[in-house]
């Protein structure tokens, strides 16, 4: 399932095959298309294509290339057109310096008055950019655009560009571009950005991505833009469209949006456990303070499942690389329930992983180690820090101040009971990630992985 964020089938390139083009994207699993006006011509078809589609929903407004042509009654007109029920975003709106088609003091007032109509109508914005980085963030910011939010959609800018409009509560939207060969530093910039924050579009009729390069784009390409994203953030395709969907659904207010909270959940090739949720740390920067969802999946539970609704949800988990009891929340709060399903695993000859805070032995207090061999193949422990002092003030252990001595302590049992073991640390500022893979792999002995802020999952 996909979702084209950004698409013009009311197009003149359209008119000989438009039904055709319709039905070849809900074959290729298209769950929905926004279909974006760019005048007020254009947008009234685009209002009356969504009212003949249930799944095409539409966007109205005022593109920078019009922008010198635009009246004063226009804005009138745009705000009644959006109104219906189908609308779901103003736009396309933005500034475009690279063909300047309309001066820019009318381009800026032009989207200075389509930010005040989203605000008015509590409705997020499409916005087009190219080479006007400076002004479109000024713009942005002044007129407090983050009230509404919105998509930086067929994102080509630079990296500053995205970061300001991430902080901003915008989401980015990638087009066919990414599939260019001579796009690396796009590429270098899109593999950096959040996925939770990240859409796909085609733009059609435009920017065919590679494999259909030269043709006339459509919303059923889109499946390669996702492909590439992908690709990019080392995801199944499958995480990509399920992740890019919700993004989707929940910034346009479309779809069903009642996902509910998941126990096995895949992400790449393996498959994820999620039985508590409870902690005995309060990271600073954990997942859970911001969002229910890790990858697409909703890891909110309302309870904590018992061993045999686990292996029911486990389904048949053979098929994947590993099984792993998951961090959104401290696995080995639920020791028992761990080796009960452990064993059971174990019987399916499927590898099993904890992510552990590494406060076992605490929680528990006893050496708990000695109960996982046999059972656990692996074990990823998030050490986050280089001392005890400041793992206390990002982790905020429940076991005080000695928490830090503590963990390392688990992890040099685990090394003598449990095959693979490895301490992890987020890259994150302040944190001496050098000194911390030295404490890894020379003081601990095992191997040490980097976690990227801010790319959960
Ligand atoms: S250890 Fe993990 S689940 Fe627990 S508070 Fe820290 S980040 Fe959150």
């Amino acid at each position: 399932m996909l979702i084209d964020s950004h698409c013009h089938l009311d197009f003149g390139k359209f008119d000989g095959d438009r039904d055709g083009v319709i039905s070849r994207a809900r074959e290729e699993g298209i769950a929905f298309i926004i279909n974006v006006g760019t005048s007020l011509e254009r947008s009234k078809k685009s209002v009356e294509l969504a009212e003949k589609h249930d799944f095409i929903y539409a966007a109205v407004g005022i593109h920078p290339h019009e922008a010198g042509k635009v009246k004063e009654d226009d804005y009138r007109i745009l705000e009644k057109l959006a109104e219906n029920g189908k609308v779901v975003a103003i736009g396309e709106t933005g500034l475009d310096y690279y063909r300047n088609p309309a001066p820019k003091d009318k381009q800026k007032e032009n989207f200075r008055r389509q930010i005040a109509l989203a605000k008015k109508l509590r409705l997020p914005l499409i916005v087009h950019n190219r080479e006007a980085d400076g002004d479109t963030l000024s713009i942005l910011k002044e007129e407090k655009a983050e009230k509404v939010k919105g998509i930086l959609h067929c994102f080509s800018g630079s990296r500053v560009l995205a970061q300001e409009c991430l902080e901003l509560g915008f989401y980015i939207s990638v087009a066919g571009q990414i599939t260019y060969p001579n796009a690396e530093s796009l590429r270098e910039v899109v593999k950096d950005l959040p996925t939770d924050r990240l859409l796909v579009e085609t733009d059609s009729p435009f920017l065919a991505p590679q494999p259909q390069r030269g043709k006339r784009n459509e919303p059923a390409f889109v499946k390669y833009v996702a492909e590439e994203l992908a690709r990019l953030h080392n995801l199944s395709r499958e995480d990509i469209c399920r992740i890019t969907t919700l993004n989707t659904k929940y910034l346009l207010g479309i779809g069903e949006r009642k996902e509910k909270s998941k126990i096995a959940y895949p992400i790449r090739d393996s498959l994820y456990l999620n039985i508590t949720n409870r902690c005995t740390n309060n990271c600073t920067f954990c997942v859970r303070d911001f969002t229910d969802f890790v990858r697409g999946h909703n890891l909110k539970m309302e309870q904590e499942p018992a061993a045999e609704e686990i292996i029911q949800a486990l389904g048949n988990p053979q098929g994947y690389k590993e099984v792993v009891f998951c961090g959104y929340g401290e696995p080995l709060l639920r020791l028992d329930t761990i080796l009960e399903v452990s064993r059971y695993l174990k019987k399916e000859g499927v590898l099993v992983r904890i992510v552990t805070n590494g406060q076992g032995n605490l929680i528990h207090g006893k050496n708990i180690v000695p109960e996982l061999a046999g059972l656990i193949e692996a074990v990823s422990v998030s050490l986050n820090a280089e001392n005890g002092s400041k793992y206390f003030s990002l982790c905020h252990p429940e076991f005080g101040k000695n928490t830090y001595e503590k963990v390392k302590e688990f992890v040099r049992e685990c090394k003598k009971y449990i095959p693979r073991v490895e301490v992890t640390v987020l890259d994150m500022e302040g944190v001496d990630v050098t000194r911390c893979e030295k404490i890894a792999r020379e003081e601990l002995g095992v191997e040490f992985r980097l976690r990227r802020y801010n790319h959960p999952g």
